[in-house]
C-alpha cells in the first residue's frame, strides 16, 4: 500500500534533526575529557551508521514507490547533502567514478519514482559545449538556431527534439552559464547531459530542482567531440511531458 501522508517527510527531518542534536550535545561533551572525547567519537560513528541504515532503509520504501513525490524529493536531497562525505573516503578514479555511476543511477530512479508531469515550457535540457564539432565554427553558445543542422554533431538533433516535443537546450560552457540559464528560465525540470563527473557536481549543485542525469557519450576522450544518445534522450522527455 502506498503511503502519501505526510509521515515519511517527517521521519526523514525527524532523523535529521536528532543528528544535529546528538551532535551538538556530544560536542559539548567532549569539551570537559578525554574520555567524554572518546565517548564522543564512539557516539558520532554510530549515529552515522544508523543515519545511513535509515537513509538506505527509506531508499528502498523510495524506490518501490511506497512514499508519496515530495517524499522522495526530500529523500533525494539527503541523499545528495550526505553524498560528499562518502566520496571523501574513497581516494581513487575508479572507485569515484562507480560511485558516481550508482548516485546517478539511484537520482533517476528516484525521480522515475515521482511520477512528475511537467510541461515542454518548464523543461530544460542542458548540455555541455563539448558536444558540437571541435571543427564547427558556428556559434550555438547561448542560441542553438545558429547550427544549420549539417547532421556532424549531437547539436542538431537537440533542434529535432525541440521541434518535436517544444522543449529548449541550452549549451553551456560552463557551471556559472548552466547556472545564470536555471536562473533565468526557471525550468522546473533539467535533463543534463554531461559526464558522469559534472552530472555528479551539477546534483550536488542542483539538490532542489529535480533533474534526470544522461551520461554523454565519448568516443575521442573526454571533453570532444561528445554525443548523446537522442533516442535514451527522447525516452525521458516522453516520461515526464505533459503535452
Ligand atoms: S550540426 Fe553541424 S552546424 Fe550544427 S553544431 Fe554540429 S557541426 Fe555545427
Amino acid at each position: 500500500m502506498k503511503v502519501k501522508t505526510k509521515l515519511p517527510v517527517l521521519l526523514i527531518f525527524l532523523g535529521m534533526a536528532t543528528m544535529i542534536v546528538m551532535f551538538v550535545v556530544f560536542g559539548l561533551l567532549s569539551s570537559f575529557s578525554e574520555f567524554a572525547l572518546l565517548v564522543v567519537v564512539f557516539g558520532m560513528v554510530v549515529l552515522t551508521g544508523f543515519y545511513v541504515v535509515f537513509l538506505g532503509l527509506m531508499m528502498l520504501v523510495a524506490l518501490s514507490g511506497g512514499i508519496s513525490t515530495k517524499a522522495i524529493l526530500v529523500l533525494r536531497y539527503q541523499l545528495l547533502m550526505v553524498y560528499p562525505l562518502v566520496e571523501v573516503f574513497f581516494k581513487g578514479e575508479e572507485i569515484r567514478l562507480w560511485l558516481r555511476n550508482q548516485l546517478i543511477e539511484v537520482n533517476n530512479q528516484l525521480m522515475e519514482k515521482c511520477r512528475l508531469k511537467i510541461s515542454s515550457r518548464e523543461m530544460m535540457i542542458l548540455t555541455p559545449h563539448c558536444l558540437q564539432a571541435s571543427d564547427c565554427g558556428r556559434k550555438v553558445t547561448g542560441e542553438l538556431n545558429h547550427c544549420v543542422v549539417c547532421g556532424r554533431c549531437s547539436i542538431g538533433d537537440l533542434l529535432e527534439i525541440e521541434k518535436k516535443y517544444g522543449v529548449k537546450s541550452v549549451i553551456a560552457s560552463g557551471g556559472t552559464l548552466a547556472r545564470k540559464a536555471i536562473l533565468e528560465t526557471r525550468p522546473r525540470f533539467i535533463i543534463a547531459v554531461a559526464c558522469e563527473r559534472d552530472l555528479t557536481s551539477g546534483l550536488l549543485d542542483m539538490k532542489k530542482l529535480p533533474v534526470w542525469a544522461l551520461s554523454n557519450e565519448r568516443p575521442l576522450g573526454p571533453c570532444r567531440d561528445t554525443q548523446v544518445d537522442i533516442v535514451a534522450l527522447s525516452q525521458v522527455i516522453e516520461k515526464f511531458i505533459t503535452n
